[in-house]
């Protein structure tokens, strides 16, 4: 099922994707979901709901997708995480510190919620920095509180997947040892169109990823290449602290980022960026300057 986050006379809604249309699982499901975070409502009420919303697959949609303002579809998450160097070809065309070699151990980094963005939202390019970069990435969604879970069971509490922008500022990026600054600059964590649910898309590490510039594909991988696969990520990040439902987690990036070009192709206003994977669809972004 493609369930999304949308916004219909200033209020945040609840949608099931079919096709064009958009069934408004707000109103059909009533008090099961609070009015401030549906998502993460129906995710963690997912198997008490879920043969409800099966049912509304058949139902007449009370809208259609380019008729609302697609927000992300968990627009506050608990937390968001992105692991960086998490593809070879990526890692070799960068220069993080000195080196070009594979991390001895993932490097996560996070993205404050308050940069997440819509998936066609406009990428702002922040006034400080002529250094924006594109990273297009595969994003899972997290679906049950878990802690200590072994990479055997760790597909059991992924709830869906998303096509994400890892936005990055490289300057301020680069110039300390950990990444945050550069990586949660506002509207830098676009990611949608939707939500794919986990069922639907099968092996999450099949499939194919493009990132586009103004028309030109500048990126282009298959998730069966991730050094760290999502289910080595989610047993790592649960060492350490316990995943709730709609945490977000951007599993890397691969090569061609506008800072490996010489000279650099960093992001321009006006350009328009473009992510899209397989069987998840496609996210899109004007650039505009900061006002
Ligand atoms: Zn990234």
């Amino acid at each position: 099922m493609h369930l999304c986050t949308y916004e219909l006379d200033g209020r945040t809604q609840l949608g099931l994707v079919h096709g064009s249309g958009i069934v408004n699982l707000s109103r059909a499901l009533g008090d099961a979901l609070s009015a401030h975070q549906p998502m993460i409502d129906l995710i963690a009420q997912w198997d008490r709901l879920k043969d409800r919303v099966a049912a509304l697959l058949d139902a007449p949609a009370d809208t259609t997708l380019d008729a609302v303002r697609l927000l992300a579809p968990v627009p506050r998450p608990g937390k968001a995480l992105a692991i960086g160097l998490n593809y070879l070809d990526h890692v070799q065309e960068s220069i993080i510190g000195e080196s070009r070699t594979v991390p001895a151990h993932q490097v996560w980094f996070p993205k404050l919620a308050s940069a997440i963005n819509g998936p066609f939202d406009p990428i702002v390019l922040p006034r400080v920095s002529g250094m924006t970069d594109y990273e297009g990435e595969l994003v899972a969604i997290i679906g049950q509180r878990c802690r200590h879970v072994p990479r055997e069971r760790a597909s059991e509490v992924v709830f869906g997947y998303c096509v994400g922008n890892d936005v990055s500022v490289r300057d301020y990026q680069k110039r300390t040892s950990q990444w945050t600054l550069g990586k949660s600059f506002d509207t830098h964590a676009p990611f949608g169109p939707w939500l794919t649910t986990a069922d639907e898309v099968g092996d999450p590490h099949a499939l194919e990823l493009s990132c586009w510039v103004n028309g030109e594909r500048r990126q282009h991988t298959h998730t069966r290449l991730m050094i760290h696969n999502i289910w080595d990520q989610i047993a790592q990040l649960t060492e350490v602290m316990t995943l709730e439902p709609g945490d977000v987690i951007f599993t890397g990036t691969c090569s061609g980022v506008g800072a490996a070009f010489d000279p650099p192709r960093f992001l321009k206003e006006g350009d328009t960026v473009r992510v899209e994977i397989e069987r998840l669809g496609a996210i899109v972004a004007r650039c505009v300057a900061e006002g």
